[in-house]
């Protein structure tokens, strides 16, 4: 069975999530636990965390069809000393925010390199950031999101993504994400059945389905191999349609998250039907 669902708002607190994908027709949702711009953001608290379960059960989202997204500020692999602390320690705050909502997984970018250490030097602090959080939370997996490569981020080519997955110690408490936009911007064609097939071989064999903790389902703006990271609704971009029916057909994304991050909000509700119609 397929849930697929969108990233919704949590403004006026995280208790208004499971209510905002119920009215799209939702069966999966992703959010921010906290202001994705801001470093800091005030506790959880007790009344908002009872709610947020409370409506989950009421409408049916179980926490493994919930992606919680992390702040964009975060970069786990910085170059810097004092600055990668920093990031080390919003990253905890928010893992230990998904550990407070019973939720178990949270989605983030591994981070950038910013042309100051290798890419080699990057892959190697994210997983040790990752290491160090594991060790101080329980139960929340940490999922690697693959990026279009923009800038000086990294985590844009699978053998990326498996060589920080390599390094981790609790190989049962990391993940993955694809992004279908990020992923055909930095250079995996999919837009064929044929290119599909031999992509998701390929993502089978260097990292493995095994790992796969959630879809982010997006058409993108930019065309492969760009590396810019420009989401589009499903159908307006250079995506093929071709793509998203082969993963609603497709039982290796079963049972997980699969969510739009698409840019116009008010027709998502057209978006997940018309997923479902595929
Ligand atoms: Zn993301
Ligand atoms: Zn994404």
């Amino acid at each position: 069975m397929k849930y697929v669902g969108a990233h919704v708002s949590a403004s006026g607190g995280v208790q208004n999530t499971p209510v905002n994908a119920n009215q799209i027709g939702a069966r999966a949702f992703a959010f921010f636990t906290k202001n994705q711009r801001q470093w800091k953001a005030s506790p959880l608290t007790e009344e908002s965390i009872r709610l947020f379960k409370e409506r989950c059960n009421e409408y049916g989202y179980l926490p493994k069809h919930i992606l919680p997204h992390d702040s964009y500020l975060i970069n786990l692999g910085h170059p810097d000393k004092e600055a990668i602390r920093k990031s080390r320690d919003a990253f905890l705050d928010e893992m230990q925010r998904c550990e407070q909502l019973g939720l178990d997984r949270l989605n983030f970018h591994p981070g950038s390199h910013l042309n100051e250490i290798s890419i080699e030097a990057c892959i190697h602090r994210v997983a040790e950031s990752i290491n160090r959080t594991l060790d101080q939370t329980i139960g929340v997996c940490a999922v690697i999101e693959n990026t279009a490569g923009q800038g000086s981020n990294i985590g844009y080519t699978f053998e990326q993504i498996a060589g920080i997955i390599d390094k981790v110690e609790d190989k049962s408490r990391v993940g993955v994400c694809i992004d279908t936009a990020h992923a055909l911007a930095s250079g995996y064609e999919m837009r064929t059945t044929e290119s599909f097939n031999k992509t998701f071989l390929y993502f089978d064999e260097v990292i493995g389905f095994s790992y796969l903790k959630g879809m982010h389902i997006n058409d993108s703006k930019k065309e492969l191999g760009t590396k810019v990271d420009r989401h589009d609704s499903i159908g307006k971009g250079v995506m093929s349609i071709t793509t998203f029916e082969l993963i609603m057909h497709n039982p290796h994304f079963d049972d997980i998250p699969l969510i739009l991050e698409t840019p116009n909000e008010s027709i998502w509700a057209e978006e997940i039907s018309y997923l479902y119609s595929l």
